[in-house]
């Protein structure tokens, strides 16, 4: 083989402890505020929706935080991750670019959700939660909170955006596979569900109002406790995991990265990738650069504000210093469901805001092609979320080509797509429009 294209870390490998980039932020992270007063949240506001061990998480200052045994266990199911040399798609666009990716897609639920997923079930069993609510939009964070439920023996119900589960149902399915019980929001379960459902019988539903659901959910039920697949400080930490094994597999291929891309939603996966990066580069001054690909469709980091919002359409939650579109911002139905969020990580945001990292916005379109030439040269079929991972990798390798300069590109390619393969056949049917 002229070059080696897989960078394989034995079990051995895996993080022994997750990175807290607050501990080396250049300025402190703003504080989550109450709802009602505006006042600094602290631990107490927390406590009805989430256990106090994960509590203590989210606000810890700590730089690392060690991965209890059982959850790495779990982890070995699938974990190290490969990263891979994306040797055919660099012939394919004739470019002198090196283009690296990680790839999260071999999880039991197909993306990096599960690395999460693990932990806080983990958590809430050990604090003597029996049952977990939450949300999901095309259904991987809720197939994934269902799988690693299953493992703990913890009840689990999901809320799922109405118009993925009449339209995505295998997603539906695996979570009834991992025992999990799914509605359909908004759901004649909750006061806030019949509320829009009277205003609107036909709501196609979004993740703010099913987050306002799966939370009312929880705090009128005795033993269940809430969960959130993205945004808050404590899922960040958990998807670390992912930039520090690939800096291990960076140091195998023997290159470091001139720029490192992912795709972003509520954050996790791009901040899970980069954050570790971000520590050499404080450290280190490294001039690597970092960015952000998010939906031109639902632009909250290019398009939004910094400031103090809701993470929920009812405003229910805490208001948290982020990059955001407004809470009651109800984004088009464009096909990557994982992007549709009106708000960004507070981690993300502040960094942003720092100028640590950098966002762009691409068109969906532009963003299935980008899939599609991946799928014809790597094999692999992303998920749609990852591919404007692909499309900002692509477009950084053709800008290498111009420019007649190598250029190392690392990118995280968070999930596969076999189950959103709908989206694609819409794009190749030309059926997919820009918004
Ligand atoms: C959920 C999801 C995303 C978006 O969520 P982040 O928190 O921004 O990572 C991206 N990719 C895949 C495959 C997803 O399932």
């Amino acid at each position: 083989m002229s070059h080696p294209t897989s960078f394989l870390l034995t079990p051995d490998a895996i993080p022994t402890a997750w990175y807290n980039l607050n501990a080396d932020m250049p300025e402190p992270l703003p504080p989550p505020l109450h709802p009602g007063t505006r006042q600094p949240a602290g631990p107490d506001d927390l406590a009805a929706i989430f256990p106090e061990n994960l509590i203590m998480q989210e606000m810890s200052p700590d730089r690392w935080i060690e991965i209890p045994e059982p959850v790495r266990d779990i982890y070995a199911l699938w974990r190290p991750t490969p990263l891979l040399r994306a040797v055919r798609l660099e012939r394919a666009l004739d470019t002198p670019a090196h283009i690296y990716y990680k790839y999260e897609g071999v999880s039991p639920a197909g993306s990096h959700k599960p690395n999460t997923a693990v932990a806080q079930a983990y958590y809430n069993k050990e604090a003597g939660t029996k049952r977990l609510a939450t949300e999901t939009g095309a259904g991987q964070w809720g197939s994934s909170l269902a799988f690693a439920c299953s493992l703990f023996g913890l009840e689990c119900t999901v809320y799922m955006v109405k118009v993925s589960y009449n339209q995505k149902p295998y997603r539906k399915m695996m979570m009834h596979v991992w025992g999990a019980e799914v509605f359909a929001s908004p759901s004649d379960q909750t006061e806030y569900g019949r509320a829009v459902l009277q205003q609107d019988p036909d709501c196609p539903g979004s993740l703010g109002i099913a987050i306002s659901e799966a939370i009312e959910d929880t705090v009128r039920t005795a033993a269940t406790k809430y969960s959130l697949g993205s945004v808050l400080n404590h899922v960040c930490l958990h998807q670390t995991i992912i930039g520090q094994e690939t800096i291990k597999q960076m140091e195998m291929a023997g290159e470091a990265p001139d720029v490192l891309i992912g795709c972003v939603g509520g954050g996790s996966n791009f901040a899970g990738l980069v954050f570790p990066f971000i520590q050499h580069k404080i450290a280190n001054g490294d001039s690597c650069r970092i960015v952000a690909v998010e939906p031109t469709a639902c632009p909250s980091m290019t398009r939004g504000e910094l400031r103090y919002d809701h993470g929920d359409t009812a405003g229910m939650t805490p208001l948290m210093m982020m990059d955001t579109l407004g809470h009651t911002f109800m984004p088009p139905p464009i096909h990557a469901g994982g992007l549709r969020y009106h708000g960004m990580a507070p981690m993300v945001s502040h960094a942003h805001k720092l100028g640590l990292i950098d966002a762009v916005a691409l068109p969906q379109t532009r963003v299935f092609e980008a899939a599609v030439q991946f799928a014809r040269s790597e094999g692999i079929v992303p998920a749609p979320e990852s591919a404007h991972a692909v499309a900002g990798a692509i477009a950084e390798a053709r800008a290498a080509k111009e420019a007649g300069q190598k250029c190392v590109i690392v990118f995280g390619m968070s999930g596969h797509g076999m189950l959103d393969l709908t989206s694609y056949e819409a794009y190749l049917a030309g059926a997919l429009q820009d918004v």
